[in-house]
């Protein structure tokens, strides 16, 4: 199963890809984690990568595509993937198309998890994210047994430096110019599907497993 997550920063796309990756036993591929994980490292593509991210902007498609093509050809791809924060551009979204018709496949589902504006502002400056592992907590929903350090591995929790609230409002701004026209894009397609991503994660996830069934 190939399931594309779609919906803006902080609607939920990689609190799901994770449950979706467990359940299904597929890889979760978050091309943010890719990168965060670049700049922890301090590797070139990290810093290439940071100058973009700590603006809010997207990383340009060169330093993005040839990433993920790579990514999803590897052997643990063989039976499906779910893509978290890629594409994010129409460039994007055909290199994908592309890569995979020379494989002759296809993507399944591109999910749209749907939160409006309003809510978002709040659901970034309450998240805490373990840069070490990749795992995400919110203060008040989605909270860690022990405030601030990681249940998963027992890191520190962080705010993200893109999770502020100046950041934050142009991540928005740059969905809806860049990324929101893929929902046209994947609904032509014939593989949309949207689920209402303000109700309680349980709910949303119920929501996606209806979905892929
Ligand atoms: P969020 O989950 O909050 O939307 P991500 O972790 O997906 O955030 O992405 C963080 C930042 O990494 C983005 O704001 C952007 O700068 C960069 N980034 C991640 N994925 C892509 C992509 N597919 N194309 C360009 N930039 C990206
Ligand atoms: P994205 O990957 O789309 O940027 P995340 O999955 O990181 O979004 O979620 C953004 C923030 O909102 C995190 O702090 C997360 O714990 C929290 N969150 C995720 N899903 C829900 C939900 N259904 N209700 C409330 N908070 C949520
Ligand atoms: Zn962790």
């Amino acid at each position: 199963m190939k399931i594309i997550m779609l919906g803006a920063p902080g609607a939920g796309k990689g609190t799901q890809a994770k449950q979706i990756a467990g359940k299904y036993s597929i890889p979760h591929i978050s091309t943010g984690d890719i990168f965060r994980a670049n700049i922890k490292n301090g590797t070139e593509l990290g810093k290439k990568a940071k100058e973009y991210m700590d603006q809010g902007l997207l990383v340009p498609d060169e330093l993005t595509c040839d990433l993920v093509v790579d990514r999803i050809g590897q052997d643990d791809c063989k039976n499906g993937f779910v893509l978290d924060g890629f594409p994010r551009t129409i460039p994007q979204a055909e290199a994908l198309t592309n890569a995979l018709n020379e494989l002759g496949q296809k993507m399944d589902y591109a999910i749209d998890v749907d939160v409006p504006d309003e809510n978002i502002v709040k659901r970034m400056s309450g998240r805490r994210a373990c840069l070490e592992c990749g795992a995400t907590y919110h203060v008040v929903s989605i909270p860690p047994k022990k405030e601030g350090i990681c249940d998963a591995c027992g890191s520190e929790l962080v705010l993200r430096d893109d999770d502020k609230p100046e950041t934050v409002q142009k991540r928005l701004d740059v969905y809806h110019e860049q990324t929101q026209p893929l929902i046209d894009y994947y609904k032509k397609a014939g593989i949309l599907k949207s689920v209402d991503g303000t109700q309680p994660m349980e709910d949303v996830f119920a929501e996606i497993v209806k979905i892929l069934g």
